[in-house]
């Protein structure tokens, strides 16, 4: 990072990648194939540095996420990864979420658009155009549970009932949502930052604030609070302006249940949303559903201030397709591109983008698409990075 917080990038990075578990055999290297020929087009190269967590990692160290690996993304700033393994109800936590406390990549980010001839199941996928900024830190994903029956669970029920009066079932699980302020406000603060860069209409921030009044709904407040503090000049809440910004970012709010039903009746209404974790996990798989699933959703986890980035495959390991050379790359390679948009390789983002657009233009899919289109070629995963390359 330079002094006033810009990333400098030399042109031949060292990058470091975790390919993944289950499909990640197959999803990494047809990604790394496209990015390495759209850099070189561009007089860039990558130096690609793996890096070892999840099965790979236990594998060959003994260790699900091992220390060097932290220190590399660290240390690198950026990188990438596949999918990896989480077992659901015990056993190892998350190494995604794992990841982004240790470096508080506070913000995931989740792009969500059409690509022209991408089947779809609503009938106007083309106005789905959206930017998920989801709270990557905070709320019941930190992981702050008790098992049920456990002493630590039993002492804090008791806890409760004797401090506040609180009646909680004896035989329940406990966990904790936390959201503060600091962490809601840097979270809106990047969203907002985003749409004013990148020329976007709203910021509409989602939240259960009518249920969860301390937690979500101050997550919503916290937000308005922000934009009157910080960018009073540049973006304005709902109720300040009465709907009506001017040429002004519209910050507005909305109920996270009906924001799940107007996404899909209503996409043209939203542009960028600044969301909590939870929320924001649920509302990436929907709205990817809308424009052809998740084997083409792309995100990045980053922090704005200290320049990390770690961007990844949306889905995960598929394991029934393991080695099979047959899911879809998009995802993990559409992150690269947002990972070289990050880097400011923008041309070298954009030819991607084009080309893959024009592979799939030509009906040339992985199964996932050639199921859902009429006369189209299905190929597998390398090939369709081949297919790519060829019209880069
Ligand atoms: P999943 O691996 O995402 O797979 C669910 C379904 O999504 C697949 O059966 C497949 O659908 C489709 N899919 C996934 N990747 C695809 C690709 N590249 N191309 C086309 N279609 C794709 O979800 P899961 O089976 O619930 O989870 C498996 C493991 O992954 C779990 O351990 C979970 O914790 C982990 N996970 C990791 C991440 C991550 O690392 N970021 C994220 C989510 C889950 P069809 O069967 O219909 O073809």
């Amino acid at each position: 990072m330079s002094p006033t917080g810009e990333l400098i990038v030399p042109d031949e990075p060292i990058i470091p990648y975790i390919e993944g578990d289950g499909t990640g055999v197959d999803i990494w290297p047809a990604a790394q194939l496209v990015m390495d020929a759209a850099a070189k087009k561009h007089g860039k190269n990558i130096a690609w540095r793996e890096v070892l967590a999840g099965e790979k990692a236990f594998k060959e160290t003994g260790s699900w996420l091992p220390d060097e690996t932290v220190e590399a993304f660290r240390d690198l700033l950026i990188g990438i990864k596949g999918p990896l393994t989480t077992p659901v109800g015990g056993g190892i936590r998350s190494l995604n979420v794992a990841l982004r406390q240790i470096l508080d990549l506070y913000v995931c980010l989740r792009p969500v658009r059409w690509f022209q001839g991408v089947p779809s199941p609503v009938l106007h996928p083309e106005k789905v155009d959206m930017v998920i900024f989801r709270e990557n830190t905070e709320d019941v994903y930190i992981g702050l549970e008790f098992e049920q029956g456990s002493p630590q669970a039993v002492q804090l029920i008791d806890y409760l009932h004797d401090q506040f009066g609180w009646e909680i079932r004896k035989d329940s699980g406990i966990g904790v949502k936390p959201i503060s302020e600091t962490g809601s406000k840097r979270l809106i603060r990047a969203a907002i930052n985003y749409a004013i860069d990148r020329g976007r209409k709203s910021v509409t921030m989602v939240h259960k604030g009518n249920i969860q009044k301390y937690t979500e709904g101050a997550f919503r407040n916290w937000g308005y609070e922000l934009v009157r503090e910080e960018f009073a000049d540049k973006a304005v809440g709902w109720d300040d302006c009465g709907g009506k910004p001017g040429d002004k970012v519209l910050v507005k709010d909305a109920i996270a249940d009906i924001t799940l039903q107007q996404v899909l009746t209503r996409p043209d209404e939203f542009d960028v949303i600044a969301t909590m974790n939870l929320n924001g996990d649920y509302i990436s798989d929907a709205l990817a559903a809308q424009v052809g699933g998740i084997g083409i959703a792309p995100g990045g986890n980053i922090n704005y201030v200290t320049g990390h980035g770690i961007f990844e495959a949306t889905h995960g390991t598929a394991p029934k397709y393991a080695g099979q050379d047959k899911v879809n790359p998009g995802s993990v390679l559409l992150s690269g591109v947002m990972m070289f948009e990050h880097l400011g390789w923008n041309e070298a983002a954009a030819d991607i983008v084009s080309a893959l657009e024009r592979t799939i233009a030509d009906k040339i899919v992985t199964y996932d698409f050639a199921r859902l289109m009429d006369g189209a070629t299905e190929v597998k995963c390398s090939e369709f990075a081949s297919a790519i390359v060829d019209r880069l």
